[in-house]
């Protein structure tokens, strides 16, 4: 096992600033909270997180991530806390090992739902700290590093799948070829370990046959170049057994026909090396045709750059060679790690401002791929930016629009968690509701049987669920109040007719009605669809007196029952109507409208829709009600009352009306926002007068913003 002092010297060796205290403080912290767990191989689990930092150590990353590699198993596999790291590692190092914690929880949920496109989005939206990626990166090249230790083949299998389909990929976009390739490798062992045995069985067959051979191919490169003054260094190597399986399955071929099994590399000070040394060997040597590619004056979208050409080299040897430089190498080697670890140097030199925003760009550049499968890929993952995803408390993932609050997450847990919230803690700590979740956040809602969706909820939410579950509450609620409100009318009645009331009673009129239960009787008295008059009768009839339900006409139609009353300037026979715009009310100054065929309309003289009359004067008829227009009872005038929206609102109005005489005939509700809602309420009125007075007590209301009478 790696000691203590030697990580840290190899950190020095690429970073003269390294920060050794926090180094050696992660190595003891991780060492002593693993203790004596162990290894499906039975080494101590130490070793695992020391091996992955020291993998990123290959890739030059700065102390705070090799702190994070040692320290990123404590939270899910130790004693550890997160406020413990925190306290002892910073904010930084704490955010870090967070976000490897969380990876490695929708690893272990993944491995339930097989849900690996959630999986593969959830990883690229942690990529605002790339540095978490790199992390579990580097865990997952240990794990499959040391993959046959695992007893159970399918417990291998899946792990080798994943790799394959999720940080093998991942790796290669991010442009960490070496990586991948390794992944890669490693996952095809496990998943096809026949073809792979087949193919390395040959490749040391070819070897033996030719021993020395890629030495013997370096020299004669290298000498080539030198004559010509080009200083290079050369390397060579067989491909790997998967990147050869791939080119036999893509190409349909088999392995004798496969001939550019060796790959070489040179690399030169500078660019105008590389187009010299590539001159050199297309002179020397033979090209195959179309398989020169210049990717230096035409970089991949992920920044790679190199040239590639395959020549029928030495030994009439078919090889692939890559020219390039050595930052271009170390570029296509480290890829985004390599950037990294040059961004302070970048800003140091004044080219980067802001390097984060520099990262940011850097991983958009990763999401766009370079062939039509990332293309496709990439169009997916511009839908997931508008997601965020976040856990239950038992790790469980759910996946919500940017924007979401603690009550959609609720509401998407299921509806009962919603209606029941109280609270949210994210992250262990409490939050208002109206909180914005981000990715990763870990939401744990608390609920109190006692509470219910609040109105107000409704400007808190962005999910369609959440919403409708609000709305849906609030609608029962208040059919409640109206059943409560009913109730209470009932009551009335029944004392007002000088009667017990009994539920018994009520229940009698449901086959009349046609109704199932009596809260739906209750709810018609409240609504004003059923008066007290039309009750009473119903339960008692011929009780009252015969012009009770005179003085009380209650017809549905406002208009219809304003019918009974005369008006002064009519001409006798001819039919007239209450406009619905404006309802007007006996003492209302009023105009008639001839229309033709259909009589006369009677406006208010403020009715806004007189104005399309303005240009036919000869239509317009001066009316005017008579003395008596009272006498013949009660008119029904219009109002349009905005209430607060809260529990208790609806009841107050209705209390509110009926102290100064008013009846409530008919309501409903017009509109609705979290704020207020607007009711349109008939009333039975003695007149206009009668109207303007509950109007003025209803203004005086504490729950009432605006009343008036529609005039449209
Ligand atoms: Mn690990």
């Amino acid at each position: 096992m790696m000691r203590q002092y030697e990580l840290v010297e190899r950190v020095r060796h690429y970073d003269r600033n390294a920060d050794e205290a926090l180094l050696n403080r992660a190595y003891v912290f991780a060492m002593r909270a693993h203790g004596a767990q162990t290894r499906a191989s039975g080494d101590p689990y130490f070793s695992h997180p020391l091996e992955v930092a020291a993998i990123l150590t290959e890739l030059h990353l700065d102390s705070a991530t090799i702190a994070t590699a040692l320290l990123h198993d404590t939270l899910e596999d130790t004693e550890a806390t997160y406020e413990e790291i925190e306290g002892q590692f910073g904010a930084e190092v704490a955010a870090l090992v967070d976000g490897v914690t969380k990876l490695t929880k929708l690893e272990l949920q993944s491995e339930r739902t097989k849900d690996a496109e959630n999986f593969r989005k959830f990883l690229l939206a942690m990529s605002n700290d790339i540095r978490v990626l790199l992390v579990k990166l580097a865990d997952r090249l240990h794990n499959m590093r040391t993959l046959h230790h695992i007893g159970k083949p399918e417990r291998r299998l899946r792990i080798a799948q994943e790799t394959m389909d999720i940080y093998a990929p991942l790796a290669g976009r991010m442009g960490m070829h070496e990586l991948r390739e390794e992944l890669e490798d490693l996952s095809f062992g496990e998943i096809n370990a026949d073809a792979r045995d087949s193919i390395v069985r040959r490749l040391e067959f070819l070897k033996a046959e030719s021993v020395g051979r890629i030495e013997r191919i370096i020299g004669q490169l290298k000498a080539e170049l030198e004559r010509e003054g080009i200083e290079a260094s050369v390397t060579g190597r067989m491909k790997r057994p998967y990147s050869i399986w791939k080119k036999m399955e893509e190409k349909a071929i088999s392995f004798e026909q496969l001939s550019d099994i060796y790959g070489f590399r040179i690399v030169v000070r500078d660019e105008q090396h590389c187009y010299q040394a590539l001159g050199v060997l297309h002179r020397r040597w033979q090209i195959v045709p179309g398989r020169f590619k210049d990717y230096i004056s035409i970089p991949k979208p992920n920044g790679y750059q190199s040239i590639h050409t395959t020549i029928i080299g030495p030994e009439r040897a078919r090889v692939e060679v890559q020219i390039r430089t050595r930052q271009m190498d170390d570029l296509a080697e480290r890829g985004i790690a390599a950037h990294w670890a040059y961004k302070d140097k970048l800003a140091l030199h004044g080219k980067v401002q802001d390097p984060y925003a520099w990262l940011r760009s850097i991983v958009e550049m990763i999401e766009h791929g370079d062939t039509p499968e990332d293309f496709l890929e990439n169009t997916k993952l511009e839908l997931f930016q508008d997601q965020v995803f976040c856990f239950t408390p038992k790790g469980e993932i759910i996946s919500l629009p940017r924007g979401a609050t603690p009550i959609d997450f609720a509401y998407a847990v299921h509806t009962d968690l919603g209606n029941t919230a109280v609270g949210a803690r994210v992250n262990g700590r409490d939050v208002p509701l109206r909180t914005e979740l981000r990715n990763g956040d870990e939401v744990e809602i608390k609920r109190s049987k006692s509470q219910t969706p609040q109105p107000v909820w409704e400007s808190m939410v962005i999910t369609g669920k959440a919403r409708s579950a609000i709305r849906r509450f609030i609608r029962n609620q208040q059919r409640v109040e109206l059943v409560k409100l009913g109730h209470a009318i009932a009551e009335k009645a029944f004392a007002d007719a000088g009667q017990e009331f009994t539920e018994k009673a009520i229940e009698g009129l449901l086959r009349r009605l046609k109704l199932a239960r009596t809260d739906e009787v209750y709810a018609m008295l409240g609504q004003g669809a059923l008066t007290q008059v039309d009750l009473i009768e119903m339960v008692f009839p011929g009780l009252l007196p015969a012009d009770a339900s005179l003085a009380m006409p209650n017809q549905a139609d406002p208009a219809r029952a304003n019918a009974a009353i005369p008006i002064r300037g009519l001409t006798p026979g001819l039919a007239y109507h209450l406009a619905e715009c404006c309802h007007p009310l006996p003492g209302d100054r009023i105009v008639g409208i001839l229309e033709a065929g259909r009589g006369i309309h009677v406006h208010t003289i403020d009715c806004a829709n007189l104005e399309e009359f303005h240009t036919t004067p000869e239509r317009w008829i001066d009316l005017g009600w008579e003395a008596h227009a009272t006498d013949g009872g009660p008119a029904i005038g219009r109002i349009k009352v905005d209430l607060r929206n809260e529990p208790g609102t609806l009841a107050a109005l209705c209390t509110a009306i009926a102290r100064v005489g008013g009846n409530i005939h008919n309501l409903k509700i017009a509109e609705r926002n979290p704020a207020f809602f607007t009711m349109v309420v008939d009333i039975e009125v003695k007149d206009a007068k009668h109207l303007t007075n509950i109007m003025s007590a209803l203004n005086a209301s504490p729950v009432v913003m605006s009343v008036e009478r529609p005039r449209e």
